[in-house]
């Protein structure tokens, strides 16, 4: 395994759309592994193969675990790896704040859907369909959307929707929960 180079806007590469994956294979493996390496070394939620420059359609996203106030987990961390994804249904409309490993520095508002069905094979090829809201909804636009090249600032109309992160200014515990795309 290997943490690679996370590609910032202004890199033509991020805006490539990604092609389909035709064989599932020990490479296909590699490239994962590495991407979900990437992605806790950023700290980060997803992450798409077209941010570390390989223009295939692969995106990985990790919830983290939920806990309650006795700090019991109500619900585990889990792993989604999406291979040639696709939504094929979509539902509700939310402004959401978000950020991304890929534009570092700021966050914005987008217009999302609440819910979303997606469609995607594993890494071994099987197919699988995952039913996500609020966050997780928004992380599969968000991945799906590198994959064609789409930046979530490239939904932002106006300038105030989007601001830049003063670090200095936030206390350390919260920027433990700050999470991007
Ligand atoms: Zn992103």
């Amino acid at each position: 395994m290997a943490v690679r180079q996370i590609l910032v806007i202004g890199d033509e590469r991020l805006r490539q759309k990604a092609k389909r994956i035709t064989r599932f294979d020990e490479s296909l493996k590699t490239l994962i592994d590495d991407m979900l390496e990437t992605m806790h070394e950023a700290n980060g939620l997803g992450l798409a193969a077209t941010q570390v420059g390989v223009p295939l359609r692969v995106a990985v996203i990790e919830t983290p675990e939920e806990r309650d106030e006795n700090g019991t987990i109500t619900r585990p961390k889990k792993t989604y790896i999406l291979c040639n994804p696709e939504i094929i249904k979509r539902s509700g409309e939310e402004i959401m704040e978000e950020g991304c490993l890929s534009v570092p520095g700021y966050a914005g508002r987008v217009l999302r859907a609440t819910d979303v069905l997606v469609k995607a094979r594993n890494a071994q090829g099987r197919e699988v369909r995952y039913r996500g809201s609020g966050l997780l909804a928004q992380a599969f636009q968000h991945e799906l959307d590198h994959l064609d090249g789409v930046l979530y600032v490239d939904h932002i109309q106006n300038p105030e929707d989007l601001w830049q992160l003063s670090r200095e200014e936030e206390p350390e515990e919260e920027f433990e929960e700050e999470q991007e795309m």
